[in-house]
């Protein structure tokens, strides 16, 4: 059985040419970037070569690139990094739905005697523009705010956030991780201070990650030892994987704009006749804004977690926002965030392409999919009803 692989916003397949790139380096090429000798210290140019590859496909210059081990690396780091270089300021604003990488972070800092401000969202998943800017006072030290949702895949005005903290010098950061690779980025031109990105999430390998830092905002380490980095982020260069990483931003800068309309075709391809094949079905978020890769349906009257399973059955790997799936008690906070109703929050189903995905598998799981509904409607004494009707 073949696998059909639509969970890419959970982690991505690695691109071949990035993994051919690494193997030298995880086997004969070992050594240590900061030796003396030749051996190790010509390691140095390799990583300095993927630095180049990253800070290009964000439009970034060399010396704002730190790699980190991941993407909540990355987040912990920002949000970190603001707070100690501002020590007399004690507010946070951030959103309500962001990853737990920063989510739980600003948490963790409220507990620490930090003020948080967590933003909602309208039933759409959009920001609520006018609840930030109430928000806003001189004791806000910075403000994170994701470029777009892992779940929803909508995607925040960054730019307008942007534009209001420059004007009050407030440091912002954004996650980017879904959206590096998915949407062109161009920092000279984004007034963020800060931005994350993860390589397990743009085909490199995981375990990688990276901190876009804008020269001249203050910066206080997380990570502490080493000079690596340039004392920014201490502990020996995982090479490999930041060679990986290069390969990959590389690969994703030279193939965007195709990539875009290849991967949102097939996405609404999918959610159009999933649509038409199954009733009581709804798409969770902002339509027109939003990633080219994600699409959240709900599938009324059924579980998620049974869909899942019944869908893993014929080798189809997606997500689901329901309670036993996500890895917690609670079902979705992204969804719960948007108003979305309980029972269409239990039959959630995030679908997340990539460029790996085939017209042929998008066509397999248009077949399979409204078969499973419709076997699992008839099963649930709910569904039943239902149909009745
Ligand atoms: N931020 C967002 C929006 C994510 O989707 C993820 C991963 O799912 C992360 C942060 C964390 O990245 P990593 O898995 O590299 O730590």
């Amino acid at each position: 059985m073949n696998t059909i692989y639509l969970d890419n916003n959970a982690t991505t397949k690695i691109a071949p040419e990035a993994f051919d790139e690494m193997i030298p380096y995880l086997t004969d090429l070992y050594g240590n970037p900061s030796s003396m000798h030749t051996f190790g210290g010509s390691l140095h140019n390799k990583i300095e070569e993927a630095r180049e590859r990253v800070a290009a496909l964000i439009g970034a210059e060399l010396d704002e690139i730190i790699f980190t081990s991941c993407g909540t690396e990355s987040d912990n780091t920002a949000l970190m990094s603001a707070v100690e270089s501002y020590p007399q300021k004690r507010h946070i604003i951030t959103t309500r739905v962001e990853h737990p990488a920063v989510f739980n972070f600003a948490k963790h800092l409220a507990r620490k005697g930090f003020r948080v401000t967590f933003i909602p969202v309208d039933s759409f998943g959009r920001l609520d523009m006018d609840a930030f800017s109430k928000a806003l006072d001189d004791d806000v030290v910075v403000v994170s705010v994701m470029y777009a949702n892992n779940e929803s895949g909508v995607i925040f005005p960054i730019e307008e956030i942007g534009e209001i903290l420059k004007e009050r010098k407030i440091i912002f950061h954004t996650d980017a991780v879904q959206a590096v690779g998915k949407l062109p980025i161009d920092v000279k031109k984004l007034p963020v201070d800060m931005l994350s990105l993860s390589g397990h999430k743009i085909h490199a390998p995981k375990g990688i990650g990276a901190l876009y830092l804008r020269r001249g905002t203050r910066f206080y380490p997380y990570i502490i030892g080493g000079h690596q980095e340039n004392g920014r982020r201490a502990g020996t260069e995982n090479i490999a994987s930041i060679i990986g990483l290069g390969k990959a931003c590389e690969l994703a800068a030279k193939n965007i704009k195709k990539e875009v309309a290849y991967v949102s075709a097939l996405r609404d391809k999918l959610e159009k006749r999933l649509m038409e094949l199954c009733p009581d079905v709804r798409v969770n978020g902002d339509r027109e804004n939003r990633l080219p890769n994600t699409t959240n349906m709900s599938f009324e009257y059924v579980e998620g977690e049974a869909i899942l399973l019944r869908s893993n059955e014929y080798g189809i790997c997606a997500s689901s926002g329901s309670a036993c799936t996500s890895g917690s008690l609670e079902p979705s906070r992204v969804l719960r965030a948007m108003g979305v109703p309980f029972t269409a929050i239990h039959g959630s189903i995030r679908f997340s392409l990539s460029r790996y995905n085939t017209e042929e598998e998008i066509d397999t799981v248009i077949e399979i999919m409204p078969k499973i509904i419709k076997q699992l409607r008839e099963l649930s004494p709910f569904g039943k009803e239902k149909i009745k009707k």
